[in-house]
């Protein structure tokens, strides 16, 4: 999508601080982190949320995850929260679908 901020920063035309990249995704550490280690994953391709999530996609999806598994094995991240918000109720502030990780300290439950 030509004005979605994280198509721009897959595509390399918005800088990010990079983490992985391969042909499917592409992750980067959060502007604004929410703990010491926090980088987001994303799909190279324009998927709104998890709420478009269908057999067309999934395989791209599961992708991502075991890019997840792969980039925290790599970093010695043994315990970690990943989320994905959805609509604006839930605080989705970029309507790409990303999955955030987050590590580095305690986490609470519920969360707020
Ligand atoms: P969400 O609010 O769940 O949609 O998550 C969007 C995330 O993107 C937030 O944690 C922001 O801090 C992060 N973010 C926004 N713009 C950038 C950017 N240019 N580079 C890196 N992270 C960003």
């Amino acid at each position: 999508m030509s004005d979605c901020l994280f198509c721009k920063i897959a595509a390399g035309e918005i800088p990010s601080d990079k983490v992985y990249e391969d042909e499917l995704c592409y992750a980067f550490n959060d502007i604004a982190p929410q703990a010491p280690s926090h980088f987001l994953v994303i799909p190279k391709t324009h998927i709104d949320s998890v709420s478009e999530i269908n057999g067309s996609n999934s395989t791209l999806v599961a992708h991502i995850f075991e890019v997840i598994a792969k980039i925290t094995a790599e970093k010695g991240i043994k315990s970690y929260r990943v989320v994905s918000n959805i609509g604006e109720q839930a605080g989705q502030s970029v309507p790409h679908l990303h999955f955030h990780v987050l590590s580095g300290r305690d986490m609470t439950w519920p969360p707020g």
